[in-house]
């Protein structure tokens, strides 16, 4: 299926630039493995001439295999007075080895005197030049128009002049960045329908959120012909954040009618809005529109019967069809199908008939109000499924441990034991670590690596803890998410208590009985 209007989703590298986010390059690689299971076909990795953060993200990219995306390393057009060959940030483009290209340059006369301080002409050259070289190395260029929208306003035969510096070189698009954020749908609209008027080559739009149109305006780009559309999972990015694709892509389908994504998606989208927020370690905004907990809430009392027929009244599409639900009366069998989805996605076999159904509903639901959640550790969820489907007693269960941690002058020394039970078999094991959680890893898999020796290849990636708000009489609680990797897969895992420790020693077990049940 080709689409109509392609999206491209720069969570990683525009995204990542937001207040508070920091992704590490595991987290990176879960987030670009999701969004191409959701069908994703550009995914901006990052700008690896930026950070070694980057160069190590795409490094770790070349081994897997994207099924429906298209990685794009991003860069900046060629320095001044140097040679496009010689400049090492356009070098480290090309060792990035993705098929997709993007690189900003200026259109702005601005920026071009003030900020690069360089003359006009010398800057056409630049992005001439830099386009040429990466087509030359048989690169997909897309050329992102930085303050396209405010250059265009200030000197549109200037701004003509750079996208056309970059359609001469070859360039596969150029995309109108509203950079600053402060631009109207109509002036959007008027400067992509003039674009395209001078243009042969296709357009793209950008835009952020600075005055809360970054999704208006990205749509008035796609109502005048942009046939691409650049934006963030939930909207992270600089200050008030980039277009929010997951406005966006429903906008797309559902109400422009126009083909974006594969038709399996978009029921996919708000769970895919979760875990990128579980991966930030932010609380998901229950007033995000489409996807928050809040988007199909209704508040009030109405007449059972009238229910369904009235909700319809009341929401402008059926929830389901993004995979969010109404909030009044949560339908039983809505939460069944969910689970029945995402169980065949795990790997198990499950209908609506199984008997076992209804248990691992209620179990899961039981574990929600808890404060578990399963967006971003799926490998929990895996295990509460099998653990009632089969019938199976655990490969091992933890007996007991103890974990202290004293200082000696200004070293701090922490020490856990851990008591292992595997076939009957009672193993006991003491390790060291820089903290209690780290201590208690390692006494963990020591002991259990005498019986599993696969478990060794398995490595803590990232460890996340958020404290829950209390619900009513109860006291606050931890939520531990663990992110682990075996040099080939990536699993999330969870675990709640009042007490880190507990929170965390069950989010590491999960993560290593995963690894057994994976065989
Ligand atoms: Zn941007």
């Amino acid at each position: 299926m080709k689409p109509e209007i392609e999206i491209y989703d720069t969570t990683l590298r525009d995204g990542s630039q937001g207040e508070g986010i920091n992704f590490s390059v595991s987290d990176k690689l879960r987030i670009a493995e999701k969004l191409d299971a959701f069908g994703i076909p550009f995914i901006e990795g990052g700008w690896p001439g930026s950070n070694p953060k980057d160069i190590e993200f795409f490094t770790e990219a070349k081994g897997k295999k994207f099924r429906n995306a298209r990685l794009a390393a991003f860069g900046s057009t060629r320095r001044k007075g140097l040679a496009v060959e010689s400049d090492p940030q356009v070098r480290l483009l090309l060792e990035a080895e993705t098929p997709v290209v993007t690189i900003f340059g200026k259109t702005w006369l601005l920026h071009v005197k003030q900020v690069l301080g360089a003359t006009p002409d010398e800057n056409l050259g630049m992005i001439g030049d830099t386009v040429r070289f990466l087509k030359d190395h048989g690169k997909t260029v897309i050329y992102d128009a930085e303050h396209g929208i405010d250059g265009y306003k200030d000197d549109a035969e200037y701004a003509l002049a750079t996208w056309q510096a970059a359609e001469k070189a070859g360039v596969d698009m150029v995309v109108l960045c509203d950079t600053n954020g402060g631009s109207l749908p109509a002036e959007i609209a008027r400067i992509t329908t003039a674009a395209r008027g001078r243009l042969n080559v296709k357009i793209g739009i950008h835009t952020h959120n600075d005055i809360g149109l970054g999704a208006a305006n990205a749509v008035a780009g796609i109502e005048a012909g942009a046939v691409q559309v650049q934006g963030t999972i939930n909207g992270y990015g600089e200050r008030t954040g980039n277009c929010n694709l997951t406005s966006v892509i429903p906008i797309l389908a559902l109400k422009m009618n126009k083909r974006c994504l594969p038709d399996a998606a978009l029921a996919k989208l708000k769970e895919l809005s979760q875990f990128v927020d579980e991966i930030a370690n932010f609380r998901h905004d229950p007033r995000q529109p489409w996807v928050g907990e809040a988007a199909f809430a209704h508040k009030g009392g109405m007449h059972v019967n009238a229910v369904q027929k009235l909700f319809r009244s009341y929401e402008h599409i059926d929830p389901a069809r993004i995979g969010n639900s109404r909030r009044v009366l949560v339908s039983d069998l809505a939460g069944r199908s969910n689970i029945v989805m995402k169980a065949n996605e795990l790997g198990f076999h499950l209908d609506a008939a199984t008997p076992e159904l209804k248990e691992i509903l209620s179990c899961i639901k039981k574990l929600e109000h808890d404060g578990y959640e399963f967006e971003a550790a799926e490998a929990s969820l895996a295990l509460v499924i099998r653990k009632i489907l089969k019938h199976e007693q655990p490969p091992f269960t933890i007996e007991g441990y103890h974990v202290s941690n004293r200082r000696d002058k200004s070293i701090s020394v922490c020490q856990a034991s851990v008591k292992v039970l595997v076939d009957g078999v009672v193993e006991h094991t003491i390790a060291e670590g820089d903290g209690p959680v780290n201590a208690l890893d390692q006494a963990l898999r020591a002991a259990l690596v005498k019986f599993f020796p696969q478990l060794k290849r398995v490595q803590l990636t990232d460890y996340k803890v958020r404290i829950i708000n209390s619900t009513a009489g109860t006291g606050a609680r931890t939520r531990v998410l663990i992110e682990s990797s075996d040099g080939k897969n990536e699993w999330g895992t969870v675990g709640v208590h009042d007490n880190i420790i507990e929170a965390s020693l069950q989010a590491l077990a999960d993560s290593l009985e995963y690894r057994l049940m994976k065989k």
